[in-house]
């Protein structure tokens, strides 16, 4: 597989959307009642019985070969089965909920692929509506072809949901000339993050603090501040990376906040990226926040590697100086309001710091493993402190950054 390849199968994809609207009000989830596979001599045809129609949209994803279905919110009632999986190049199938609004069938196939149609039937006698999918033998160069075809498609295209998209906020318009920051609450939905000893969700706490940050930047009158989401829904690490994007953010913040089987240990500290980490912990850390894609039930880790080694051999090198730049005004900043944990800026491979022309930087607030540090981050004064010193630290990276232009 080549360069290119890797680096468009990071961003997600989605080809086919056929589609009627749905109701504005939809009261009831649409019910899947069952899949069913079945063979025909020149196909396997995959049918979803569902009492409503739906939008859906299709995209392949190689290694293992999978094609992916994505409806939006439904029930999956499905009957218990026994039965044998493996139908034609049908290897398995799994479903549910991708996140807020979107639900996601993912089949499993041995050999490649080709959707070579895909459409609704509606009800006719006892049967309900039927999604329809028929798939075709395939050679592996053709499915990744279909598959890069779906991914760069995706461009102009969106998943389906019932309720708007929380986090693709529109380019700012030009005449605005306030920086963009993208303030990033970690987590979300199925994915609760740390959990306090007091059952506090890193992503409630983390998502509070974020709308915190947003309120003390704009206040400011010099910043834009863009959630990467509004509610407590999941985001996929790369989505996150890809709203940076999209609104050309001058800067992007993770905000998160860890727990650790000491509860001694506490304080406020600042990741940037690295191919090398600086230490055991923050390596551990990481890999347990790049765990949040893989809670949703895709995995994609097995293309990180040759992705994070594009990435950072094309522009990371430029950006990682500027995130460590920030880093270090966040450390002297906070120092002044809060504790720090030792060394307090480190290193790691982050997945959600991996955009290669947006400084980045990953804030763990503090342990909520440690009593202090959990009560403290449930208080909306405290996190108006820290708010308040971030704000600070940013506003002295934009002054050090231009003076370095003059
Ligand atoms: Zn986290």
């Amino acid at each position: 597989m080549d360069a290119l390849r890797f680096c468009l199968l990071a961003l997600a994809a989605v080809v086919t959307v056929i589609a009627t609207a749905l109701p504005a009000f939809a009261v009831d989830l649409p019910v899947v009642s069952n899949l069913r596979v079945g063979t025909h001599p020149d196909k396997v045809r995959i049918v979803l019985d569902m009492d409503q129609r739906v939008d859906f949209s299709i995209f392949l994803l190689p290694d293992p070969y999978r094609v992916v279905i994505d409806v939006p919110e439904v029930a999956f009632r499905l009957p218990e089965t026994t039965t044998d999986r493996t139908i034609g190049p049908v290897a398995g199938w799994r479903y549910g909920q991708f996140r807020a609004g979107t639900s996601r069938v993912v089949i499993d196939a041995s050999s490649p692929v080709q959707v070579k149609s895909a459409f609704v039937l509606p009800p006719s006698g006892a049967q309900q509506y039927r999604l329809v999918i028929d798939l075709v033998p395939s050679t592996r160069d053709a499915f990744l072809t279909d598959s890069d075809a779906s991914i760069k498609r995706h461009v102009a295209l969106s998943a389906p949901r019932i309720s708007p998209p929380p986090a693709a906020p529109a380019p700012l318009p030009t005449s605005d000339d306030r920086l963009t920051i993208v303030i990033d609450a970690g987590h979300g939905g199925v994915d609760p993050g740390a959990i306090g000893h007091e059952g506090a969700y890193e992503k409630d706490i983390v998502l509070a603090a974020a709308r915190t940050l947003k309120e003390s930047l704009e206040a400011t009158g010099r910043y834009k501040a863009v959630l990467t989401r509004e509610d407590d829904s999941f985001i996929r690490l790369r989505e996150r990376i890809a709203i940076a994007r999209r609104v050309d953010a001058d800067l992007f913040l993770s905000l998160h906040a860890d727990s650790i089987g000491d509860a001694s240990l506490r304080g406020l500290s600042v990741y940037t990226l690295s191919e090398n980490a600086s230490d055991k912990e923050a390596e551990a850390l990481a890999t347990s926040e790049n765990k949040a894609d893989i809670v949703a039930g895709i995995d994609l880790s097995h293309q990180e590697p040759e992705v994070t080694n594009i990435l950072i051999d094309l522009a990371q090198r430029r950006t990682m100086n500027y995130s460590a730049r920030l880093a270090g005004y966040v450390v002297r900043e906070m120092e002044r309001e809060t504790k720090l944990l030792g060394r307090p800026h480190r290193f790691a491979g982050f997945a959600v710091l991996k955009a290669p022309d947006v400084p980045s930087i990953l804030v763990e607030l503090g342990f909520l493993s440690n009593r202090e540090d959990n009560k403290r981050l449930q208080d909306p004064a405290y996190r108006r402190k820290v708010a308040a010193g971030l704000t600070r630290a940013i506003d002295r990276y934009f002054q050090g950054v231009q003076a370095a232009f003059r």
